[in-house]
Parts: C-alpha cells; structure tokens; sequence
C-alpha cells in the first residue's frame, strides 16, 4: 500500500501547536511518555501471550531500548511489544480525539494545566513534539507480517505507509531532536532521566551498546515496605497514575489467607479531569502473579472508589483468566471486598487524625465516595462517618453527627437545601426562616447529594427535610439567638391576608398549584416551594438539564404575612377587590420568586413592561395611589427591613 496522507484531528492539530510551540523546562517528561507507552504494549503482548503463545516464541524477553545517536541528531526508542496495525496507528496517533484531548487544549488555556501533565489526559505520545521537529514510528503488530511507518513533523498532517525497517515486533520511535534539545542524545542524562521517572517500569530499560539496565525493573509492590523508600513510591506513583502530585494516601498491603494477593494503592491529591465521564477507565491495574491482565477491570474496585490509583496483583487467580472470566468471579469479589474495607478504614483513620487533611481529601472526591451510600448499602455503616457537609453559619466542613450535636431544641429533622452554588444557596429566601432561629441547613452542592439524600431517609432517626419542599412548622423550634422571638413578632401579619391570599390563587391559578401564608420567610415578600411529594425543585431543573424530564411541577408560591409589600397589597385587595394592576403585581410577585430560584421567565417581555409599569406607578403614581385610597394607613408602620426595595410598596406619608 503506498504512502497516503492524513489530516490530524482539528482539536489534536491544536495541541500540537502549543506542544511544539513552546520551550519547557521540563521537556523530559517526554521521555516518561514514551517509556510507559513502549512498557504498556510489553504488558498488553505479555497478556495475550498467555493464550497464544506463539506470539512471543521467537523472542520471549521483552526490553526496551534507547538509542542516541548523535550525528544524526536523533535518539530512538524502540520496544519488542504488541506493537500496532495500520488502522491502530492512524487512529492511535491523529486522527482519533480521545476524550482527553479536548480537556486539556482547556486547561492548557485557563492555564489550571501545563504541558507536562499531558500523560494524565491520555495523549503523551504528542509531547514527543516538544522535543523533536519530526517523529517516525515503525510498527509491526505481533503475529503480523506487514509493517507500517508513520512520519510526521507536527504540522498538521501526517503520513502512514509500509515500513521497510520495522523491528520483527513492536514498535521503534525515532525523534529528530530539535537544535537546542541535543542534551537529549547524553547517557547521561538519558540514565537520569530513566533513573527518576521510569525505575519502576517492569520491563527492562536499556541504552543501546550498554549492558547494564537502566532501571531496577522490579515489581515495586512485591518488595517489601521496609525496602521501599518514599522516593520510590512516589516515582511509581507518577508512572501508574501519569501524575505529578503528591499521593494523598498510600496503602501498601499484602493479604495472606484464604485469597493472597498484594496491593500498592494510592490516592492523589488531585481530582483527574475525566473523575466524572461515563467512559473513564479505571485507575487500578490487575496483576496476576506479575502479570499484567487489565487496567479495566471494573469488577476490582467500585465506582464510587474510582479515584484508587495503582496495582492489586492476585497470587490465586489463574493466569490465563480472560476478561470474561473476570466477571462475576467469586474469587475476585472476595479481594474487592477486603480492599474496599482497608480502604475505608483508611480514610476513616485519616479521618479522626486530621480534619484538615481529610477536608483536602473530601474537596477533591468526597462527590464521588457519596455514591457508595446508595450504590453500596453494605458499606453505609462504614461511609457515614465519612461523610462531609457544609451547612449555613458555619466554615468548613461538619460530619452529620456534629450537624445532630447542634441541633436545636425542637428540632427534629435534618434540614438541607440542594443547589449547583453555596453562596448563592446561602442567600436562599427559604433558608430565613432558618437562620432567624439559628436552626443550621445542610448547603448540598453535587449532583449525587439529590441521590444519596431520599435513598438515606434518616440518620439516627433524624429524617432529612428538603426546606424548599412542603409544609414547615417551626414553631416549635426554639427561637434562634440572633433574633428573640418578640422581635420577630413585632411585626403583626398582614390584615387582610386571607383575601389576599385567595386572590392571588385566582390571579395565578394557572401557573402555581396554591398559594399560602409562609413559615420560613422573615425578609423576602415570596418564594416557591414544591409540594410535599413533589419532586425538589433543584432536581427537577437538574433533570431537565440532562433531558431525564421534560414536563415541570406546579409550585407553590408562599407569601410573607409581615412583608412590607405583601401587607400593602392585602390592604389594596381588601379596599379595592380585585383590579388589573394588582394582578400584575400579583404576576410580579411569583417573577421575581422565580428569579430567586434561579429559573428564567417564561415571558421575560411581559415582565419587564409590568416591572417598568410598577416602577412608573412608583415614581410618579403616588397620586394615583392616593387617589384610590390606601388602605394600608396603619400608622407607625416601622418596616425598615423592606424600606423602599418594593415599588409598588406605597409610601403611606397620609
Ligand atoms: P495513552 O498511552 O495514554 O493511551 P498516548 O497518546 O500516549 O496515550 O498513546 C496513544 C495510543 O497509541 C496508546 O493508547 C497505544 O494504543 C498507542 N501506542 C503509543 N505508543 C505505542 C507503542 N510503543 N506500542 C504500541 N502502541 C502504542
């Protein structure tokens, strides 16, 4: 097949710019990618080589070797791997975005990423163009006969055509240094380089000519810990996780028993870009007796634990187990369990040490480890003690049971709120109420809090009560301290709030399902709230959002009896009945409510002419107020917390 020419992927094409762009100090990193590609399809042969052994017969030792040469200006790696067929190199190495591609062009431009992260979002092999001004890759897929050469000077496009010099098996990548990359041609710094990011790579590393590995080569996780040193666990740490960061957590273990097995586990410090995609692959890799058998095994460790990074090599699996049989196999089960409990003991351990470092811990993946309680409800006992929060008045982050320790007298429910930001949260109408009795509300934030919460019901057997959902009865709580109860009755519900009330049901008949008298306002005239058994509002906008729902729930709009506005208006109704401009005062009311929520108008025209109206009355309609009289004359009237914020609100100065 002759040489044809193929166009990168556009979002690819851009990456490369910038890789090759720019001068970075930490250019090195290169050669880390490329290594543990080289190491990767060593391990993938390995693999397959355990059901057809022909595949390795011929050359049975997997190496990989680095080649300086330094007249030509190019250095050379090449491994004896799984190598790649022609549809796998064009797809592997252009014309395919993956997933990551596009995320880090992102981060790259908000500039929360740098260039050496670029093995994290699964496209290292591009940053052999920091380095090189041309790349050639030869490849011969194991088994195969046909060979195939893929040239590119990171400009666009790319060739692909038959290879007259690919190694028997396995792929060799060729790098035509850039003029002032020429360190990358010394022993010297290739073994240093080798030395600090790659030691650990399971198959041996080697400079051409010499005979000495460049690397130790040993599975890591089967030494003992007291040979380990913290260098070298870190440096493992960063060649399975592609990271840069410190580990949050290391685990270190090995089982001895009915099922035997090691494991080396980390958690990073850093959430990975892709934490919450549908197709993210999992972080553990499994071995069976230093084989490598998959780094997809979504049988090893739970979703909700998907943040582990590392190695879990199993002494009782069989080695020729294929990745169906890992399915529903009760000897795998067996070592997820043991793993999930060592790791949550681990956190719990951390937990109770430091508040501080777990809070780190908690921002990055606590919205993950929240789907365990629903996802595993024989582990809830285990993750409530894990769970954080934050709630109103408070900094940080609470357990539930501090949350239960503050609770205030009479008060029997755990009281939360959900929503997509917590200031904004804070700021809720429906939380007044609330805070006037110093009565805390949990401040939900993930997605997941919309899921965990109804699964859980209660915690020691206090219910959860959304507060933007039914009827609420305070009452009975003790009045808060910030705010004595005499001074919230000061001020006396509105005359006339029932015929307020029934008019605007009438007005707004068809856009709420009822309109009441509000328990948990003290300084915002409305809000809405759903139904008892309707669906939350913010889940409901959640569920829109992804298209789960298409119709929405009536709300119910909620007044405030001791509102400035809302009194006025209940003298207005009780002296005139029903008129035209109440009614629109009365669709101002639920607009604005619904701008509270976060929603947007359903006729954002119609409400800036009835806004503009009002104000209109305001300014200059005082006359006409006066005109008909109003009814609202109750003298001495002290609302200062409403003063002036309510157009229509009129200035009774008779
Ligand atoms: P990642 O390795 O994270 O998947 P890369 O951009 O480094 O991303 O590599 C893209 C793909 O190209 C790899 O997933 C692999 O399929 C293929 N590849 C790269 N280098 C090699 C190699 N030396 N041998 C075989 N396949 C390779």
């Amino acid at each position: 097949m002759s040489e044809q020419t193929h166009s990168f992927q556009a979002e690819v094409s851009r990456l490369l710019e910038i890789v090759a762009g720019a001068l970075y100090s930490n250019s090195e990193i290169f050669l880390r990618e490329l290594i543990s590609n080289a190491s990767d399809a060593c391990d993938r042969l390995r693999y397959l080589a355990l059901t057809e052994p022909g595949l390795t017969a011929e050359d049975p030792d997997f190496a990989i070797a680095l080649t300086a040469d330094k007249e030509a200006g190019t250095l050379v790696i090449e491994d004896n791997g799984l190598g790649m067929s022609r549809d796998e190199l064009v797809e592997n190495l252009g014309t395919i975005a993956r997933s990551g591609t596009a995320a880090f062009l992102k981060r790259l431009e908000d500039k929360s990423a740098d260039v050496t992260q670029i093995g994290q979002f699964g496209v290292g092999f591009y940053s052999a163009f920091m380095v090189a001004d041309e790349v050639t890759v030869d490849t011969r897929r194991a088994g195969e006969a046909a060979a195939w050469r893929w040239r590119s000077d990171g400009k666009g496009d790319f060739t692909v055509g038959e290879s007259e010099d690919a190694p028997a098996r396995g792929t060799r990548i060729a790098l035509k240094l850039k003029a002032d990359q020429s360190e990358y041609l010394e022993p010297e710094r290739l073994r240093r380089i080798v030395k600090t990011y790659s030691d650990h790579v399971a198959v041996p590393i080697r400079l051409t000519g010499e005979a000495e590995n460049l690397n130790t080569a040993s599975a890591l996780w089967r030494r003992p810990k007291a040979e380990v040193t913290d260098e070298q666990y870190k440096e493992f740490y960063h060649h399975v996780a592609h990271a840069f960061d410190e580990p949050w957590l290391r685990a270190h273990f090995k089982a001895e028993g009915v099922v035997e097995y090691t494991g080396l586990l980390f958690i990073p410090s850093q959430p990975p870009f892709d934490l919450f995609q549908p197709e993210r692959k999992h972080g553990v890799k499994l071995y069976v007796k230093r084989v490598f058998i998959t780094d997809d095994c979504a049988e090893l460790i739970p979703a909700y634990l998907r943040f582990l990074k590392g190695v879990v090599d199993s002494e009782d699996l069989p080695l020729n187990i294929s990745r169906e049989m890992l399915q529903n196999n009760p000897l795998l089960a067996k070592i997820r369990g043991a793993i999930v409990k060592r790791v949550l003991a681990e956190l719990k351990k951390r937990a109770e040490a430091d508040a501080e470092d777990y809070a780190r811990f908690w921002n990055a993946f606590g919205a993950v480890l929240k789907e365990g309680l629903y996802e595993d409800l024989g582990r809830r006992d285990e993750l409530l003690p894990l769970l954080r929060v934050h709630s109103t008045g408070r900094e940080g982050l609470s357990s539930l049971d501090d949350y239960l320790s503050r609770m205030k007298e009479g008060q029997d429910a755990i009281y939360f709120i959900t929503g997509e930001d917590r200031e904004a949260l804070a700021r809720s109408p429906q939380l007044e109420g609330f805070l006037s009795r110093g009565v805390e509300v949990l401040l939900l934030t993930d997605p997941v809090d919309e899921f965990w919460v109804p699964s859980l019901q209660s915690y020691k057997d206090k219910p959860f009560r959304s507060v933007t959902q039914g009827a609420l009865d305070l009452d009975k709580v003790a009045g808060g301290e910030d705010k004595p109860a005499e001074e919230r009755e000061e001020t006396p519900e509105a005359p006339g709030l029932d015929a307020m009330i029934a008019f605007l049901r009438l007005t707004l008949k068809e856009q709420v399902k009822d309109v009441r008298a509000s328990e948990r306002l003290t300084e915002s005239p409305v809000c809405l709230v759903a139904d008892e058994g309707d669906m939350d509002m913010h889940l409901e906008r959640l569920l829109r959002q992804h298209q789960q729902i298409s119709q929405s729930f009536k709300r119910i709009l909620e007044v405030n009896p001791r509102h400035p506005l809302i009194r006025a208006l209940s003298a207005r109704v009780t002296a005139n009945g029903a008129a035209a401009e109440l009614e629109e005062v009365g669709q101002l009311l639920l607009d604005q409510a619904l701008i509270m929520e976060g929603e947007s108008l359903p006729d954002p025209a119609a409400f800036s002419h009835r806004l503009s109206a009002a104000v209109a009355r305001g300014l200059i309609g005082d006359t006409v107020a006066g005109d008909k009289g109003s009814g609202d004359q109750g003298g001495g009237d002290q609302e200062a917390q409403g003063e002036g914020s309510e157009p229509d609100a009129p200035t009774s100065e008779a």
